[in-house]
């Protein structure tokens, strides 16, 4: 992995490490912002999704200091730029593959196909929404509510759990339908709590509300939506490991207490 680049958050921080540690590997890696095989992300958790976002289709791999606290997708603390220096140029790592979603939107007669790292959301907070949820083309329920959320593993930690949705243990290949704010009463009722489904079901969902979609920390607006269908992805993004941290530590460091 020789041509790298680096994505900052764009606080003084984040920029001042980015040029630090650019000065510590250009003489050691190709600077390269289109087509790197390295890209290292400096910020948040946040920061992650949008360099995800910019350089999964080109095949990257990924690695993060975060400039807060330890995050979910960042192994480094600011404090820690040398020993990633190191661990970079000493080229021993492994990769962890986190899953991602595929969300084919067709509308209009046309179809947008979106990957999502942690989540897809239809949530709408001014007005009830209704959608029929079919599991594998059977119908599971019709919601009313302010919409569902459906997150991989790594997306268990973000929205889903301040939904209150389950925490997945990273590597399995899981995802999560999670109610946002469902109606509950004897006219209108869904299930009430998350569904945990394989990579063995398709979510499909369909209604005359389904408009406005999130993909992690992007939104889109669609005109007459006929179906939304979300599964599992057979694509991967290789996060980079050059040493592995405890899940349970950064649970309950983000969570419960340092
Ligand atoms: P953002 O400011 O980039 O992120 C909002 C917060 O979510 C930040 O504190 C971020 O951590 C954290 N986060 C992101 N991915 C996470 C993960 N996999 N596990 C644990 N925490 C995570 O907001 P955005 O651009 O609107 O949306 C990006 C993501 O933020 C979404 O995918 C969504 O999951 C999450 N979000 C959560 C809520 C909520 O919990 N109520 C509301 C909106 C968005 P960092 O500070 O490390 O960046």
């Amino acid at each position: 992995m020789d041509r790298y680049t680096i994505v900052a958050r764009k606080d003084e921080l984040s920029l001042s490490l980015k040029e630090a540690l650019k000065e510590k590997l250009d003489s050691h890696l190709i600077w390269d912002t289109l087509h790197p095989q390295l890209v290292i992300s400096i910020g948040g958790d946040g920061t992650m999704l949008e360099s995800v976002h910019t350089y999964l289709r080109e095949g990257a791999s990924f690695v993060g200091l975060h400039t807060g606290t330890l995050g979910f997708f960042t192994d480094y603390k600011r404090e820690e730029v040398d020993q990633l220096v190191s661990d970079i140029l000493k080229k021993e790592y492994r990769f962890e593959n986190r899953n991602l979603l595929d969300v084919n939107v067709y509308y209009n007669q046309e179809k947008r196909h979106y990957y999502a790292l942690n989540e897809v959301r239809f949530d709408h907070g001014f007005m009830a929404q209704v959608m029929d949820v079919y599991i594998n083309g059977e119908l599971l329920e019709t919601f009313r509510g302010n919409g569902v959320c459906v997150s991989t593993p790594s997306g268990s930690t973000a929205y889903n759990k301040s939904l209150g949705g389950a925490i997945i243990y990273p590597g399995q290949p899981l995802m999560q339908l999670t109610e946002v704010a469902g109606i509950g009463h004897n006219a209108y009722r869904s299930l009430g709590s998350s569904l945990i489904l394989t990579d063995k079901q398709v979510i499909c969902l369909k209604g005359k509300d389904l408009k406005n979609i999130s993909v992690d920390h992007l939104s889109y607006s669609f005109d007459h939506v006929d179906k939304i269908e979300i599964s599992l992805s057979s694509k991967v993004v290789p996060f980079i490991e050059y040493r592995q941290l405890s899940f349970i530590q950064r649970i309950r460091r983000a969570f419960i207490y340092e």
